[in-house]
């Protein structure tokens, strides 16, 4: 199953590097489909490449990046452990923001993503992925605010690059990261209450075999 999850990734990545569906493509060096764990317990969904991620091909490696792992590493985690995407998969010129229809084209590389990793947690960054799931939000009144839906956890937090420009937001970046730890505790909890002994099969679909990355 860890294969077939990671097969399946490998698939929708070579779909995103050839994906023509809108414009955002053109004059990018790369598409940046996501990465890290196939098996992953939390998912990251950021906006959309900057100018390094769309050299190397790979979410997160500027200095955001750098900022994620600072916070990763407060929890004892690495990169490699999570997964990492983003709501548009190729560099949107001179970094604007992604527009309805760019999002609109990603959006089933994204969905399929999900639903292959399955996550516990959903940790959203930055105002488009918080958008998904809190149309409403306003990130200086939700964030560090999980939503508990259908067997998940929704979590939104600051996005690295706002933090870095307002370093005063430091402190509530780092409290919401550790909390991400009873987030996932929590959801774990839900999960085994709601799943009957003899029938495994009430957490989201597709369920996998037991999540290789244990944090308790
Ligand atoms: N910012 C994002 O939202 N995504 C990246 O991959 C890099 C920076």
């Amino acid at each position: 199953m860890t294969e077939d999850r990671a097969a399946v990734l490998a698939e929708i990545a070579a779909q995103v590097r050839a994906c023509r569906a809108c414009r955002l493509w053109e004059g990018t060096t790369n598409g940046v489909p996501g990465a890290g764990d196939p098996n992953a317990e939390i998912m990251f969904i950021g906006e959309g490449p900057g100018f390094n991620e769309d050299k190397k091909g790979l979410p997160f490696v500027g200095r955001s990046g750098d900022y994620l792992e600072k916070m990763l590493k407060l929890i004892n985690l690495h990169r490699d452990q999570v997964f990492i995407a983003n709501v548009v998969k190729h560099r949107p010129p001179d970094n604007r923001d992604p527009l309805p229809d760019e999002m609109a084209a990603c959006k089933p590389y994204l969905d399929r993503q999900i639903v292959v990793i399955n996550p516990l947690v959903i940790v959203t960054l930055g105002r488009f992925s918080m958008a998904r799931y809190f149309p409403n939000g306003k990130i200086t009144q939700i964030h560090g605010t999980p939503k508990y839906e259908d067997g998940r956890a929704y979590y939104p937090l600051f996005h690295p690059a706002a933090v870095l420009r307002n370093p005063t937001l430091e402190p509530q970046m780092e409290a919401d990261f550790k909390r991400l730890l009873e987030v996932i505790a929590e959801v774990k909890t839900q999960r085994a209450k709601t799943t009957k002994p003899a029938d495994n099969k009430t957490e989201p679909p597709p369920s996998g075999p037991p999540k290789q990355l244990s944090l308790f």
